[in-house]
């Protein structure tokens, strides 16, 4: 074979191969019924209010784990646009720490003041992702999710019907550059669509620049991703 022959097989094998990942890339998995549940953690309700469009636009689900003793203007204005409220003790306590009656007043007795006003938490995120086998047995009493905040774990859905449940963060300073995010959203998203019926948590706590932050594009890239994918996003509700 002379050297123009092989040099137009070689070109048609890589543009063939690049097609064949394109296609891979932009394929819908939507009938695999994988999903993601995103987070966000603390009290940001400004900050989260702002991006409700954004969310609605790639038709974003997400939980609000906040800080609260009682319900406020974004509970209510959240869960009338789809989404979740979920808690995280009533001012940020690691409840690792608590004595009886702190756990009284940080997690227990506010889960009766929400429902007072119609609002039921079932999902606890456990603030600076600090837990005991106790507390999951004691908590498990009040909510029917309780998550971490160390590790990445696709897992099968019926698994959020009950328990405990990983997330793990996107906030910007877990990533050395957009280039590193967006590497680490794609493995991430690959592994789920190859695994029918499989959910990941992810979590930030404020959009913007901030180390404790997503950035608005980048959080717009996994929703671009997700969408493309056809990965849906759940609240831990929807899947209780
Ligand atoms: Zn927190």
């Amino acid at each position: 074979m002379n050297k123009k022959v092989a040099g137009v097989v070689l070109a048609v094998f890589l543009a063939s191969f690049f097609v064949f990942v394109f296609v891979q890339f932009h394929r819908d998995y939507s009938d695999r019924e994988c999903g993601i549940l995103l987070a966000f953690d603390d009290y940001n309700a400004i900050s989260w209010a702002d991006h409700f469009d954004l969310f609605d636009a790639y038709d974003v689900k997400a939980t609000f784990f906040i800080n609260s003793y009682t319900p406020t203007d974004f509970c209510f204005e959240a869960i009338d646009r789809g989404h979740e409220i979920g808690f995280h003790t009533a001012s940020h306590t690691d409840v690792t720490e608590l004595t009886e009656e702190e756990l009284l007043d940080q997690v227990i007795y506010p889960i009766e003041a929400f429902r007072s006003q119609g609002i039921e938490l079932t999902t606890f995120a456990y603030p600076y992702g600090s837990y005991t086998e106790e507390l999951n047995e004691r908590l498990l009493r009040y909510f029917k999710v309780l998550r971490g905040a160390y590790a990445c774990e696709v897992v099968d859905r019926e698994q959020m019907r009950g328990g405990f449940a990983e997330s793990f963060s996107i906030d910007n300073g877990n990533y050395r550059s957009d280039w590193d995010y967006k590497r680490r959203i794609n493995i991430l998203l690959w592994e789920l669509v190859h695994n029918k019926n499989s959910v990941v948590g992810l979590y930030s706590h404020a959009i913007g620049d901030g180390d404790w932050c997503v950035g608005e594009e980048r959080l717009e890239y996994l929703f671009r991703r997700a969408n493309e994918m056809g990965i849906r996003f759940y609240t831990y509700q929807e899947l209780q």
